[in-house]
């Protein structure tokens, strides 16, 4: 299914040009046009999900092979040293374009760095606790 007014819906079907990594059936791997470091890629597939957990199964299972073939790509292409996958879903998450895609961005020795955070704390009590709302959610 594809939504009509969805950029990454015409650049995964190739309606609109990309620079493009690869392409299959199902997906497109574009480099995303502002790159948090030289070769970040976006996986797009072809069919609209607006995130996550709107995706099919057939397609949210392929997400992690194609993203480990991409960014094993991006050390043996591009000297990268490693590699962040990235997917955000919903606005508070970060999200800025509504159509699943998830990030590989290769990192080089020297920088730039990103995707940090600062640990926090939490007594097992509450972890416990969190962990059963979750587990009474799924
Ligand atoms: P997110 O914040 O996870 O929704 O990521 C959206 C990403 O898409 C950002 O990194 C943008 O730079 C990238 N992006 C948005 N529009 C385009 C486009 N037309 N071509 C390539 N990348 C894009
Ligand atoms: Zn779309």
């Amino acid at each position: 299914m594809r939504d009509e007014n969805c950029i990454f819906c015409k650049i995964a079907n190739g309606e609109i040009p990309s620079a493009t990594v690869y392409e299959d059936d199902g997906f497109r791997v574009i480099l995303d046009m502002g790159p948090a470091s030289k070769g970040h890629a976006l996986i797009l597939p072809k069919s609209h999900a607006a995130d996550l957990g709107a995706a099919d199964r057939e397609t949210a299972e392929k997400l992690f092979p194609l993203a480990a073939r991409i960014g094993s790509a991006m050390k043996a292409g591009l000297g990268a040293s490693g590699f962040n996958v990235v997917q955000n879903n919903g606005t508070s998450a970060g999200q800025t374009v509504f159509h699943l895609h998830v990030h590989v961005i290769p990192r080089y020795e020297g920088g730039p760095s990103m995707v940090a955070w600062t640990p926090g704390s939490a007594e097992p009590e509450e972890l416990a606790q969190t962990a059963a709302k979750i587990s009474a959610a799924l």
